[in-house]
């Protein structure tokens, strides 16, 4: 499942090839999955607007639009779920099967949505407008806080009540918005805290060390296109880099790079979970 790197590595990607570029028409599929809004108001919405900017907000991209004042302010947001994909083609190329939805853009290309298992989903986001004035909120948020933006301070107090494991509390999308397995395990690694450990009974010190090692982590994970694993690939088809530099993920019984011990494996919160049993107390 493409987590907050792979999500803001595909959005960065949809950005730089069609921002700029408007939507002529658009094709959806007769799943129903996939579609949060129906496919007939998505069209009617959007068909005419310019793309602004396409970014990533927690696991969510969404697609900002040039101001219409004939129009109602909307959001496309796409949610990329298990095996989402997002790609920018040229129309000739044949749609592949299991294709949800499709932008015909002004400058001849296509936007494609593509979702085998169909956990994607697309849909619209009316920007509301604040009470007073004609000025428009900030449109949409997704739940829980960015982990890139969250200050020390917020940080520690997401987590120095919760009494369940710390695994489990990075893997809650209500409290940290986008860190998933891949990510939570190279932080508790690299912040040398067992997985298994209750939150609420971490230092502020070890929770300071975290803080700092899920922004790095996340951040490096950026630099590098993401984490390939399974069949995650950007908005041109590339494969991340990030998966060569995990220290614990998916290395069970592999010698860990900084002591040498083997790298365990045990379940938590129903995720196998990574750890090296010295490097992190
Ligand atoms: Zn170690």
């Amino acid at each position: 499942m493409p987590e907050l790197p792979e999500v803001e590595t595909v959005a960065n990607g949809v950005n730089a090839r069609i921002a700029g570029d408007r939507i002529e028409d658009l094709w959806f599929s007769s799943k129903p999955e996939p579609m949060k809004t129906p496919p007939a108001a998505m069209a009617k919405a959007l068909t005419g607007r310019s793309i602004e900017r396409v970014r990533r907000v927690g696991k969510h991209i969404v697609f900002d639009f040039a101001p219409d004042p004939k129009r109602e302010p909307v959001q496309w947001i796409v949610h990329l779920g298990m095996t989402g994909r997002l790609v920018v083609v040229d129309p000739g190329v044949p749609r592949p099967p299991h294709t949800h939805g499709v932008l015909v853009l002004h400058s001849g290309r296509e936007l494609r949505f593509v979702d085998a298992r169909r956990f994607g989903r697309m849909g619209l986001h009316l920007i509301e407008k604040a009470k007073d004035e004609a000025v428009e909120l900030p449109g949409f948020r997704g739940p829980g806080t960015e982990p890139l933006r969250i200050s020390k301070v917020d940080f520690r107090s997401l987590f120095h009540k919760r009494r369940t494991s710390i695994k489990a509390a990075l893997l809650n999308q209500s409290l940290l918005h986008g860190v998933g397995n891949i990510y939570a395990d190279e932080a508790l690694f690299r912040a040398g805290i067992r997985p298994r450990r209750m939150a609420a009974r971490l230092s502020t010190r070890e929770l300071d060390r975290l803080h700092g090692a899920v922004q790095k982590v996340l951040r490096e994970a950026i630099r590098l296109g993401g984490s390939s694993v399974s069949d995650y690939v950007d908005a041109a088809g590339e494969r991340g880099f990030f998966q060569l530099r995990h220290f614990v993920y998916m290395r069970t019984g592999q010698a860990c790079l900084v002591c040498g011990t083997p790298i365990r494996r045990l379940v938590i919160a129903g995720r196998g979970t990574h750890y090296c049993p010295i490097c992190q107390h």
